[in-house]
């Protein structure tokens, strides 16, 4: 899954990062209000953690063009510990959630699941897909009754995949979502990637519909 990062303290911003990355997220840290919505309104981000207190524009008014724009992207806000008056402003102007300053990174972790979950239309906290079921949280893949082994990015294809289970999903959008702007993507990743779930899952999961992309057949 791919996360804006929206955070000018630099501190809090490299923690952030490095625990989100560290959790398998894709990320991109941005420190301006500018460049937060430049990014929300360009890059289908699966959710964004937005300071409200940013240089140039801050987060609630970036929420509030993005909002205007119909980007319906799960936004998770970051206020003050004292500032009520933010969380409601932020809540009214479109916020989904929002977390007061100091937080764990476990409720981080916990309160962004929960956002994407339901933005997905996902109710559960595991997602079955016939013999195989996938903890977001524990980061772990069950097929067959065993614990299949995936790197980071192998788990992240087959979450994006099984969660749109009958869509055709595009090259360029699995790089989108599997990639932030700081990787150099080759060419034919993604077809490793497919390779390597397809040996693990056998072949059949994973259809390629040539010139478009990839799909899990519907359940
Ligand atoms: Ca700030």
């Amino acid at each position: 899954m791919r996360i804006l990062l929206a955070e000018d303290d630099r501190l809090l911003g490299e923690g952030l990062l490095t625990g989100l990355k560290n959790d398998g997220y894709s990320v991109d840290w941005v420190q301006k209000g500018g460049a937060a919505l430049s990014a929300i309104t360009t890059t289908p981000y699966d959710a964004v953690i937005l300071d409200i207190g940013l240089p140039e524009m801050s987060g609630l008014e970036v929420l509030s063009m993005a909002r205007s724009k119909d980007i319906t992207t799960p936004v998770l806000i970051l206020t003050a510990q004292d500032a009520i008056e933010d969380r409601v402003k932020g809540l009214d102007a479109g916020a989904d959630d929002y977390l007061t300053k100091p937080f764990s990174l476990d409720e981080l972790y916990a309160r962004l699941r929960a956002l994407t979950r339901r933005s997905r239309g996902l109710s559960q906290q595991t997602i079955k897909y016939k013999n195989i079921i996938i903890d977001p949280a524990a980061h772990s893949v069950i097929y067959n009754n065993e614990t299949i082994e995936l790197s980071r990015r192998e788990f992240a294809l087959l979450e994006e995949l099984v969660i749109s289970a009958g869509r055709v999903l595009s090259r360029s959008f699995l790089e989108e979502k599997l990639y932030n702007w700081d990787n150099e993507i080759e060419s034919n990743t993604i077809e490793v990637y497919i390779h390597h779930l397809r040996k693990k899952f056998g072949s059949e999961l994973i259809k390629t519909i040539r010139g478009v992309g990839y799909t899990v057949p519907k359940e």
